[in-house]
């Protein structure tokens, strides 16, 4: 029998208000597994990830992480080492310490000071930088080190899964290499990551297989190889 994946989803939809933005979404991650969702703007790539963290209501299917149905579970609980998020726009304290920000990520682990700190040392020897700039306010660092603290708040809470939607946007392109770098290294650590780009070059680096999704549904499933040997000219007609 094969593995569990970390991540199953079956059957999603999900939205707001009265209606479903994302409809019958079947996906899956397997462990150490890098998995991108590909899209449009608006294709409702986001509310996948919100769902997963249950920040949006699922109004029909199966979430499971880890062999875990999550599907009624609160964020809270969702949060407490099965998914962590690192969200577009990194949604940062900024008037908060880089220190304090990454430590919000490990809130539930606040009795376990022993695990909290290795943690953070495991945070700080992927972003070396952040460890010199550990006390200096969020607000000060650049777009790229911001990425960086987002990333680590994620790692603190030592989730299954990690979502990662659009770490590259809006990046200088030695920011956007130094995001790449950390994602490759979080699955040399054997990470499981579920990642949602606009980038096809930044999802091809990454990734082991990439989803495409428009219109709320998912139209295709494609391997980086498949891209670069030609698969390049399809992707383009979903991205239009
Ligand atoms: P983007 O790259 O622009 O973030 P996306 O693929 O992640 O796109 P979503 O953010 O999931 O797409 O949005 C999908 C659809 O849901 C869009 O039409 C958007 O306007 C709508 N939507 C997103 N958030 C809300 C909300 N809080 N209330 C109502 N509609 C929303």
């Amino acid at each position: 029998m094969s593995e569990q994946p970390t991540l199953e989803i079956n059957a999603l939809s999900a939205g707001y208000g009265r209606f479903d933005v994302v409809r019958d979404v079947a996906l899956s991650v397997g462990k150490g597994e890098a998995v991108a969702l590909l899209g449009p703007n608006g294709a409702g790539k986001t509310t996948v990830l919100r769902a997963i963290m249950g920040l949006v209501k699922q109004r029909r299917g199966l979430i499971r992480i880890g062999g875990t149905d999550v599907s009624a579970l609160p964020t809270h609980r969702i949060a407490r080492g099965l998914a962590a998020i690192a969200p577009e726009g990194r949604r940062l304290f900024l008037d908060q310490s880089v220190e304090d920000n990454l430590l919000l990520g490990a809130l539930h682990l606040r009795h376990d000071k022993i695990r909290t700190q290795t943690l953070l040392a495991s945070v700080y020897d992927l972003f070396p930088v952040l460890k010199a700039y550990r006390q200096r306010l969020s607000s000060f660092l650049s777009g790229g080190e911001q990425q960086m603290v987002a990333i680590g708040r994620m790692l603190m809470s030592d989730p299954e899964i990690m979502l990662l939607d659009e770490p590259s946007v809006a990046l200088s392109p030695v920011a956007v290499d130094i995001v790449v770098k950390a994602m490759l290294e979080l699955r040399k650590r054997g990470a499981s990551l579920l990642l949602v780009e606009q980038r096809t070059d930044v999802a091809t680096r990454v990734c082991d297989r990439l989803y495409v999704m428009t219109h709320g549904e998912i139209v295709d499933e494609m391997k980086p190889e498949t891209i670069r040997s030609g698969g390049m000219s399809i992707l383009n007609k979903y991205l239009g």
